[in-house]
């Protein structure tokens, strides 16, 4: 297949692509059996045809990748306390690899400096266990904790401590109890891609209890290209092309503990080789095939790249010009503690109102702000019935894929729903139904004048 050397050409493009077509390629030998980056060094081999930079440039472009990332964002200051998401993949240990290699670069320059004025940022680990619901055996558990253990514990000071936080936990009740609850909520989905779904929005939900429950306030996910695009082919097909671009920023403020992602740049096979190139040890786990519409993409996605391997990165960049929402970007700094310099950055990339959505709803379910349709679907229901109105508080993908289609189990699914889900979908069906349809409509009253 023919490839578009143009579709590639911005900070967040492939590494791959900087050089000349691959036409050209052939024509000097000599040249060619060497970095094309450094001209000094052979290049790795392994990653595909055209993966030309030796271990060091290769190294070096991509934690640049993931330093632009951060310092164009803001994602980072020497007051922040980071929670780092870790499955145990090869883009988990590579975000934990590069912002304990940031730490210790911020800790350098604090023994350096005279009157040690910045503090160094602080950093944990979170492990989510998800073997109540995928029926992993303990002692394969068991054994995986050690190996994370040994992980963390091997990176130089300073210790990062490490939560291993059954997924179970966001039930707040004793462990017995929220892995029974898990099982019946997630059992009670029909649709296979609701279940995978459901999984995930608790999940996120495990990890904002933990951040904030111990400090953090800054979440980061090793979600890479590849992911991402997935996720844009997913979103789009299950209809949610409103939340979209709240999705796929660099950084998510929704949540009470902004999330951020500085791996977004980067793609799967080179933090595959990465791992490999540098022995960061990586687990898998045997979670059975994804058997819905999550599944399908990520194999039609994988057939794709293999055609064209800037296809992942011309399916963010193109879902990138969304408009994206208010929250995606780090809320102002005024800590006296940030530097000047930081903040100054911080200025010059937020985003602008006029450059974002603003969005008050959010669907109580997987937590995306709800669109136009989705509000005047509340607005229009006649009857208090909670059935209704939680029903249709939920944005169209959850009301379809995962909230019941009949009536008479709505009950026992609100029964075993976690509190903080439950304290969402309150929010929409107590007595205050008639304020949160004024809510609503002057929500939609400012939105029509926005227009306007
Ligand atoms: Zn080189
Ligand atoms: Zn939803």
């Amino acid at each position: 297949m023919a490839c578009d050397s143009s579709t590639c050409q911005s900070n967040s493009g492939c590494y791959k692509r900087e050089e000349e077509p691959i036409s050209s390629k052939s024509s000097d030998s000599s040249q060619q059996s060497l970095c094309v980056k450094c001209k000094v060094n052979e290049p790795v081999s392994g990653t595909s045809d055209d993966g030309r930079f030796c271990r060091e440039c290769f190294r070096s472009n991509l934690y640049g990748k993931f330093k632009l990332a951060v310092t164009s964002n803001a994602m980072i200051t020497p007051s922040d306390n980071l929670l780092v998401a870790f499955s145990g993949g090869s883009s988990s240990r590579v975000v934990l690899q590069f912002v304990h290699e940031m730490q210790q670069h911020a800790r350098k320059n604090f023994d350096a400096s005279k009157d040690r004025s910045l503090p160094v940022f602080g950093v944990g680990v979170a492990f989510i266990d998800e073997s109540a619901y995928h029926s992993v055996p303990s002692y394969e558990i068991d054994k995986a904790i050690e190996e994370i253990r040994s992980i963390i514990s091997n990176l130089d000071p300073p210790a990062k401590q490490l939560h291993v936080v059954p997924i179970e936990n966001v039930f707040s009740l004793d462990s017995l109890d929220g892995r029974e609850r898990l099982k019946t909520l997630v059992d009670s989905i029909s649709d296979a891609t609701g279940k995978e779904d459901l999984l995930l929005y608790l999940r996120m939900l495990a990890l904002q209890k933990v951040a904030s429950e111990n400090g953090y306030n800054r979440l980061v996910l090793g979600l890479c290209t590849s992911r991402i695009a997935c996720h844009v082919i997913t979103a789009t097909v299950k209809g949610q092309g409103y939340s979209l671009p709240a999705d796929i920023q660099y950084v998510d403020a929704r949540w009470e503990i902004p999330v951020v992602l500085p791996l977004r740049d980067c793609l799967a096979p080179e933090l595959n080789m990465l791992c490999h190139l540098d022995g960061l040890k990586t687990l898998e786990f045997s979670n059975g095939p994804c058997s819905g519409i999550n599944g399908l993409v990520s194999s039609f996605v994988k057939l794709l790249q293999g055609e064209n391997p800037s296809r992942e990165c011309t399916i963010v960049r193109t879902a990138g010009k969304l408009t994206p929402f208010h929250f995606n970007r780090i809320p102002e700094l005024n800590d006296s503690n940030v530097p000047l310099a930081t903040r100054r950055r911080q200025k010059r990339f937020n985003l602008k109102p006029s450059e974002s959505i603003s969005s008050a709803s959010f669907c109580p379910l997987c937590f995306s702000p709800l669109s136009k349709s989705d509000l005047l679907s509340l607005s229009n229901i006649e009857s208090c019935q909670n059935y209704d109105i939680l029903d249709a508080a939920c944005c169209s993908s959850c009301r379809f894929q995962i909230f019941p289609k009949d009536p008479s189990s709505v009950e026992h699914f609100l029964s075993v729903l976690p509190q903080p889900l439950l304290a969402r979908a309150k929010n929409c069906s107590n007595g205050n139904y008639s304020s949160r349809r004024k809510q609503i409509l002057d929500c939609l009253l400012s939105e029509s004048e926005d227009e306007t």
